[in-house]
């Protein structure tokens, strides 16, 4: 099954939406891939961690503000799986502007101005890959919810 790579920003942590957006993913019928407490990642992350996981933003002149911003403060880092887990959940977060974002989505609902968007999410399978793989080098754990078939064809 497909995983993809979320960060609840350090706005999204300092405002206590770690648990709304958990439960979002969860009663869409996603799987979270690392178990809480002993996996999930709840870390300051450092300048040059940051810079590699936005290294494709790097010539892009909000980098350095973008920078300072996760940098700021504590993040989640989580893995979820399912079917189309990657573009479903770029639906579910919105418009990286939050101005822009259909106020039904993450954003849309929590978040003003496109430097606090509170949550990131891959925006390809290859880059989930490659995120995944810089966040939890040692993998994630592989256990099936006995619920998968009633969200599972
Ligand atoms: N960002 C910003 N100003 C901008 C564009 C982006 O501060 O003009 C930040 C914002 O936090 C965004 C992140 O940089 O989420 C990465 O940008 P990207 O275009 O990859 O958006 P995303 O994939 O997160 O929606």
């Amino acid at each position: 099954m497909e995983q993809t790579f979320i960060m609840i920003k350090p706005d999204g942590v300092q405002r206590g939406l770690v648990g709304e957006i958990t439960s979002t993913f969860e009663k869409k019928g996603f799987y979270l891939k690392v178990m809480v407490a002993i996996r999930m990642k709840l870390i300051s992350v450092d300048r040059p961690f940051v810079e590699k996981h936005y290294e494709e933003s790097s010539a892009k002149p909000f980098f350095e503000g973008l920078l300072k911003y996760i940098t700021s403060g504590p993040v989640v880092g989580m893995v979820w799986e399912g079917n189309n887990v990657v573009a479903t959940n770029r639906k579910i977060i919105g418009a990286s502007n939050p101005s822009a974002s259909d106020p039904c989505t993450l954003r849309g609902s929590f978040a003003v101005e496109i430097g606090r968007n509170v949550i990131h999410g891959s925006d390809s399978v290859e880059s989930a890959k490659k995120e995944i793989a810089l966040w939890f080098p040692d993998g994630t754990v592989n256990w099936q919810s006995s619920l998968r078939p009633w969200i599972y064809e």
